[in-house]
């Protein structure tokens, strides 16, 4: 549209100058009041904008600002001349129109100053083009000499042309308007209204470097979860809006208060005084604990403060977040409410990054093997099939059991990995036994997490579709926690098991929360006694009613019995006396690698296991 009605005026302009006559024109007086008005209204919606950081000060800011100062002083010069009758603009103002034209155009084709990172960057900005093209046409309707036919028959596009231009304006405010809502959304607490993790990191960066980064603060409530839990949810949203206000108001002379999510919050300071900053902590501490009404009730909390000195000018936000974080953990610990951080007593949060790391580096250098333990059936003794159990071969401590590494995977997100290489593993042992002729099945274990993340139980359909396993040739021990969190989800997921031919059962029976109506509602078909029960069931009849009842309650609802831990062969009889389907322990054999289980098996199968 601008283009398009600038050239129309130009071209107009150009042709039908030669045959103009009449040279006499005025303007109103109001017209001409209206241009040096709207200069100073431009100028200082530049000026607003910078002082409130919503425009960089830059090249093109500057220019701009120029521009609009020049025209503001060639327009106010015309309606002086104008006051005074004579309406003669002369060089000087002409020249000024030219010039600031010139800055004009000159401002709008620069590239815009960066603010806040690459995300800020206007989208659609408009070329240089329509702007060159308006200005132009602005100058054409301006010159001096235009004989008034020439006037006439320019002005209706030029009008046309400059506001489209002036629409274009508009709109371009109304985006950048709209970016700078974004801007501020995406760095700020929905629910408490302060910064978020995001923010506090670009503050973090942007430090001054001359001085360095101060210090962080991090504040992580005690005993919120209960608040939650037993108070509901909008119970605990007022509490930490309650804590928002106080920890804002209190840390007035803080560079950024910020709410990390959850309940944690930082408060960065330029403070690098450890004495200091102690007595700063401890007094928030003890204003967070002043009780707060929610609801009709006072509720009190306390709060663990991690405080990270930044060490020097390259300490970057990952690390003083890190820092903080280490000393957090080691003041609810402690109980000790504030702590700041020690290197020296950091080798506890070391050692974890470096197992973290070196399991990493393990699983993708083929270091997790897979061992196996067998099960019998309790009546006749005959393998009944196996249970996979992971263990990381490492290069210098030698083989380490799952206690050893699980805590680690699951701290670093390992936990998907690990599974996919554990289900790899036994997907292709067993078709391995099975191609020679040892029909057995076997048991994985998978955690909740892994189990309800749709991209591993996805990736072993594929396997076991690769490889051709029928019904029954994998069963998936599931834990109880894993129907708390997302009980439908489950649900899907224990379905979906069932339809891809696998069996599930649920391990370690009755140490988590045991609800009987997923036993009478899911497509489960083994519940497996922990062996906390199993271990002592001759010398302790609570565990034995337990155990029995457990057997009962199975053999009611179609379920099949396993028997965890069975280590001697007395215990082994009354289990079987009681009623258990299977049985599994160190009695029978103790995991081992899968070389020695080909041999283990082919030797069980000739000969029943029960006279061991
Ligand atoms: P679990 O699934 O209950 O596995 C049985 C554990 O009991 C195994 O320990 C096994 O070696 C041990 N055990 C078997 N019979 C006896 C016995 O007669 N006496 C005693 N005292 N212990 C016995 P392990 O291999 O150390 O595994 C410990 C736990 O680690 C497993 O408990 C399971 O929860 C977890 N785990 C093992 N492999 C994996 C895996 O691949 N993925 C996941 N998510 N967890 C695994
Ligand atoms: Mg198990
Ligand atoms: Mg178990």
């Amino acid at each position: 549209m601008i283009i398009v009605g600038g050239t129309a005026c130009v071209a107009l302009v150009a042709l039908l100058l030669p045959f103009a006559t009449d040279a006499a024109d005025t303007l109103p007086l109001l017209v001409a009041l209206i241009y040096p008005l709207l200069d100073v209204a431009l100028l200082l919606l530049v000026v607003g904008q910078t002082a409130l950081r919503q425009r960089p000060f830059g090249r093109r800011t500057v220019t701009l600002f120029a521009a609009f100062v020049v025209l503001a002083i060639a327009d106010g010069t015309l309606v002086a001349s104008a006051t005074s009758g004579s309406y003669q603009s002369g060089l000087l103002v002409e020249l000024a129109w030219c010039l600031g034209f010139l800055l004009l155009a000159d401002a709008a084709c620069q590239p815009p100053a960066q603010q806040g990172g690459a995300d800020t960057e206007p989208q659609g900005r408009p070329g240089a083009v329509p702007v060159i093209v308006a200005a132009a046409v602005a100058l054409a309707t301006l010159l001096p000499q235009q004989p008034t036919g020439i006037r006439l028959l320019v002005v209706a596009p030029a009008v046309v042309t400059l506001i489209a231009a002036g629409l274009r304006l508009v709109l371009a405010l109304r985006q950048s308007q709209q970016l700078n809502e974004a801007l501020r959304l995406s760095r700020t607490d929905d629910l408490t209204g302060l910064p978020n993790r995001r923010a506090l990191n670009e503050a973090i960066a942007g430090q001054d470097s001359e001085s360095g980064p101060g210090a962080l603060l991090l504040l992580d409530l005690d005993g919120f979860k209960e608040i939650n839990d037993t108070l509901g949810h909008a119970a605990g949203d007022a509490v930490l809006q309650a804590l928002a206000n106080r920890i804002g108001s209190l840390q007035q002379q803080a560079l950024l208060v910020a709410r990390l999510g959850g309940d944690e919050f930082a408060v960065l300071v330029t403070e690098r005084d450890a004495v200091k900053l102690t007595e700063q902590a401890l007094g928030l501490r003890d204003s967070i604990r002043k009780a707060i009404r929610v609801d009709g009730l006072e509720v009190c909390l306390d709060v663990s403060i991690g405080v990270a000195i930044g060490a020097d000018h390259g300490t970057r936000a990952s690390d003083l977040l890190r820092q903080a974080d280490v000393a957090m953990y080691q003041a609810k610990a402690a109980r000790a409410g504030v702590l700041v951080y020690d290197a020296e007593r950091d080798d506890f949060s070391r050692e974890r990054l470096r197992v973290a790391e070196e399991l990493r580096r393990g699983i993708d250098d083929g270091e997790i093997v897979v061992w196996y333990q067998p099960k019998v059936d309790a009546q006749t003794g005959h393998p009944k099939g196996v249970e996979a159990l992971v263990r990381w071969a490492h290069p210098t401590d030698g083989l380490l059991p799952p206690a050893a590494f699980l805590p680690a995977a699951r701290r670093a997100g390992l936990m998907a990995a690990l599974t996919r290489t554990v289900l790899a593993r036994v997907v292709h042992d067993v078709t391995a036994w099975r191609a020679e002729g040892l029909v057995v099945s076997a048991a994985v274990n998978v955690s909740p997490a892994e189990l309800l993340a749709p991209s591993v139980m996805a990736d072993l359909f594929d396997m076991i579709h690769a490889a051709g396993l029928g019904a029954g040739a994998l069963i998936l021990e599931v834990t109880e926690d894993s129907f708390l969190a997302d009980p439908q989800r489950a649900r899907e997921v224990i379905e979906a098991i069932g339809r891809a031919g696998l069996e599930v059962a649920i391990d370690d029976y009755g140490t988590g929360f045991s609800s009987l109506s997923y036993l009478r509602d899911l497509p489960i078909q083994e519940l497996k006694i922990d062996r906390s029960f199993v271990a002592d069931i001759l010398t302790n009849p609570r565990n034995e009613m337990i155990v029995t009842s457990t057997i009962t309650l199975a053999r009611g609802l179609g379920l099949r019995t396993v028997a965890e831990g069975v280590e001697d062969a007395a215990i082994a009889e009354r289990l079987r006396d009681l009623g258990a389907d299977v049985l599994q322990g160190y009695h029978f054999a103790r995991p081992m690698p899968p070389v020695e289980l080909r041999a283990w098996l082919a030797d069980a199968s000739a000969a029943a296991v029960t006279a061991r």
